[in-house]
């Protein structure tokens, strides 16, 4: 393997790391704003927007999960299209 080949095989390894160190801390944010949803705390910012669940008994139309709607999902889609 050329220098050049093994340089951009640890980019490119780095690269992947890196957006694996991302999603995990995505998803412990997305965790912890799961649950204080779940608990009717609003969670402030810009990233997901949620705020009381309007009705906390509606299943979530993309896992089915309760105590959140569609647009907790918004960042996951970002995710899979930056992983694949
Ligand atoms: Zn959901």
């Amino acid at each position: 393997m050329s220098k050049a080949d093994e340089y951009l095989k640890q980019i490119d390894t780095l690269d992947k790391l890196k957006q694996a160190a991302i999603d995990e801390l995505k998803g412990i944010i997305a965790e912890a704003e799961e649950k204080l949803a779940k608990l009717g705390v609003g969670v402030g910012g810009k990233r997901t927007g949620i705020k009381r669940p309007r009705d906390p008994n509606k299943k979530c139309p993309i896992c089915g999960e309760l105590g959140h709607d569609g647009r907790f999902h918004r960042s996951d889609k970002v995710k899979k299209k930056k992983v694949s």
